[in-house]
């Protein structure tokens, strides 16, 4: 019903997880990662042992907790569910780790921001379902080793490039997850009106896919935001009109930029004549962290072909400057 999507108490994710794929066969999109999965949780479940550890790397709104959770479901398993920064000492790794039953998946997302001591107990869990914890303090101190049950580890990260070496090394099956196709993302749109009960015309759920960065995320938050206009509006059916209304009011253009993707791009036109510029001074020159704009506001802009990541530094396209209808430069070295 109407009033619970508009209830400001109701958390964004909460109404997220009304649209939650619960099944591989219901995950649309990413045709590779879950083609792969299957096969292993297949094989996992017929050999009756525990999956190897997976690890899921790509930008945020992907579906790496969504598939995490299937993967659960699938194997038949609990999901327990907790993320690299909440994890704050070694002891509260351990006390998780302790409560898992044999094959049970445990799911660590942002695992880049693990704290090292912490790491260090997860080595021989991951590899030898041990804990080794230190009793005590200086020479009455003495290492005890605990078995634990045989789990699956299933973790996520935005930035590959911050997990170290040794942590990368012992996930058995790491997943890439790509950004999301237009007819993907079409039909993202149309099963999620379903669920929430919005009129939804063809061309509408189109404009709304096109729109959303490559992202089931912003899908879905575009739809529940298009669907208030119509509400408003006292429109049945969103259609292409109503959902470019909806969006330019919300300054998600015509590319599906919104307006921090715009500020990046005519920061680097117009004060860095187009680049190449580094990335600490376009993260200055914006007040945004480095992070973010290197994990939210790059990947998808370089994907379409706005941006280029060069070793002398971030590039403008020709096509980023027509996007701001501005007069590329001439560019003799590039
Ligand atoms: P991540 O963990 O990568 O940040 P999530 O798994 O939390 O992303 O997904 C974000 C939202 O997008 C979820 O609420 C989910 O409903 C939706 N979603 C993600 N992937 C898909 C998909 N393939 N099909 C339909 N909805 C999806």
């Amino acid at each position: 019903d109407d009033t619970r999507i508009v209830t400001p108490e109701i958390r964004g994710d909460e109404i997220d997880s009304t649209m939650r794929p619960q099944v591989l066969d219901d995950f649309v999109g990413q045709a590779q990662a879950r083609a792969n999965l299957k096969v292993f949780i297949g094989a996992a479940k017929a050999r009756g042992e525990a999956l190897d550890h997976v690890l899921f790397v790509g930008p945020p709104g992907l579906g790496k907790t969504t598939l995490a959770q299937i993967m659960a479901r699938e194997l038949g398993v609990n999901f327990r569910a907790t993320s690299g920064p909440v994890i704050a000492k070694a002891g509260d790794l351990a006390a998780l780790l302790t409560n898992l039953e044999e094959r049970d998946v445990l799911f660590i997302d942002e695992i880049h921001r693990l704290n090292p001591a912490v790491e260090e107990v997860l080595y021989p869990a991951m590899e030898d379902f041990q804990l080794d914890l230190i009793i005590g303090e200086g020479p009455a101190a003495r290492s005890v080793k605990i078995d634990l049950a045989k789990f699956t580890l299933v973790a996520a990260t935005t930035r590959l490039g911050l997990l170290t070496t040794p942590l990368r090394d012992r996930f058995g099956i790491p997943v890439r997850l790509q950004f999301y196709t237009v007819p993907e993302l079409e039909h993202i749109v149309k099963r999620g009106a379903a669920i929430l009960g919005i009129g939804m015309v063809e061309d509408g759920a189109r404009e709304i896919a096109k729109r959303s960065r490559g992202t089931p995320r912003i899908a879905g938050r575009l739809l529940r935001r298009v669907r208030d206009f119509a509400i408003v509006a006292g429109v049945e059916r969103v259609d292409r009109e109503l959902a470019d209304r909806a969006l330019l009011q919300l300054e998600v253009d015509g590319a599906g930029l919104d307006s921090l993707d715009r500020r990046y791009l005519s920061q680097i036109a117009v004060n860095f004549g187009g680049g190449p510029v580094g990335i600490e001074t376009i993260a200055a020159a914006l007040s945004e962290p480095r992070d973010a704009i290197e994990e939210i506001v790059e990947p998808y802009l370089i994907q379409n072909g706005f941006l280029q990541r060069t070793p002398r530094g971030r590039i403008l396209t020709p096509m980023a400057f027509e996007h701001l209808g501005l007069a590329a430069p001439s560019r003799p070295d590039a």
